[in-house]
């Protein structure tokens, strides 16, 4: 008897294993046929910087999304960690870099001038030695001068091949692009590579931020991330910001620029247009 149930749970697993394996699969397919007909969209979610009473826009963030065949709308989550682990990462974010650059022009064109595009960018993409050329490249055909593009990487990421995304990061930075560590305070990272990261901002992950109102614990790391970026010449950003009291919270900590669903969530394009349009900086 016991035999006979150690075979079907083993039947049972094979079949799980090979329905998770065909699922696999068929997604990294449906992902390389996305890839070659370019079945992606940026959506762009606004950073706020306190301006006297007002909360004024000084950036906006690119969030990849991938636009299915079936009209179906695709989140990162669900596809990054797959591209990242074929490669197709590479010429995905090589996508949402020229994107983003072409939308910058057409909205610094448009009256927009001080706006800034954050793009994330993945491990892959920091071991690529061509990127800050072809960064470079961009920025240049797009008419983008210092600072108007902004990268956002994980301490993780950049502590797979810390050397080698060290010599990017340098290039990226000449290029004239800025540099944000993205999710901070998430990784398990030492806090050395701030000193040897040109970095220009930190972004406070919103697991610290989303419990600030209630938990001490969350409040103090937040002030004590606050002065360490401030004395290192860092600004820093509040992601994940859902409420009022949050808001009022972070802003009373020092936090120089705040993004969460209470300001403004990810909007495609013609939308978050509209908002800028509606919402112009003091
Ligand atoms: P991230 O860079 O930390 O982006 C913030 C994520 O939190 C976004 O999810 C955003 O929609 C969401 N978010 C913003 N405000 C709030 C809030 O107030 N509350 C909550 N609960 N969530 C909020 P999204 O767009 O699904 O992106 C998830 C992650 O995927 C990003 O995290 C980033 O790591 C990655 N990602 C997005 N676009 C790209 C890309 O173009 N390239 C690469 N390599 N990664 C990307
Ligand atoms: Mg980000
Ligand atoms: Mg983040
Ligand atoms: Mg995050």
């Amino acid at each position: 008897h016991a035999k006979a149930l150690g075979r079907a749970n083993f039947q049972f697993f094979t079949e799980q294993l090979n329905r998770a394996v065909t699922e696999r699969f068929q997604l990294e397919a449906k992902l390389r046929k996305a890839v070659a007909s370019e079945e992606f969209e940026l959506w762009y979610q606004p950073l706020f910087e306190p301006q006297g009473d007002v909360m004024a826009v000084c950036a906006v963030e690119a969030l990849l999304r991938w636009r299915t065949i079936d009209g179906e709308l695709v989140s990162p989550g669900e596809f990054i960690p797959l591209a990242e682990e074929t490669g197709m990462i590479v010429q995905i974010g090589d996508w949402v870099i020229a994107e983003a650059c072409r939308q910058l022009e057409k909205w610094h064109a448009g009256g927009l001038e001080s706006l800034r595009i954050a793009i994330n960018l993945s491990a892959r993409q920091l071991r690529d030695k061509g990127l800050p050329l072809r960064v470079e490249q961009l920025m240049k055909q797009h008419g983008l001068g210092a600072g108007a593009i902004e990268f956002e990487i994980t301490e993780s990421s950049v502590m797979e091949e810390p050397t080698q995304a060290i010599a990017v990061l340098d290039a990226l930075k000449a290029s004239g692009a800025s540099l944000s560590i993205d999710d901070f305070g998430t990784g398990y990272s030492s806090l050395s590579y701030l000193k040897l990261f040109p970095l220009d901002r930190l972004k406070i992950d919103r697991s610290f931020v989303s419990d600030i109102e209630h938990d001490a614990n969350d409040a103090a790391i937040v002030g004590a991330a606050v002065s360490l970026a401030h004395n290192l010449g860092l600004r820093v950003v509040a992601e994940g910001v859902e409420s009022a009291t949050q808001l009022e919270r972070l802003t009373h900590l020092g936090c120089d620029e705040l993004q969460g669903y209470h300001l403004c969530r990810p909007l495609p394009a013609a939308a978050v247009e509209r908002f800028l349009r509606d919402n112009p900086a003091p």
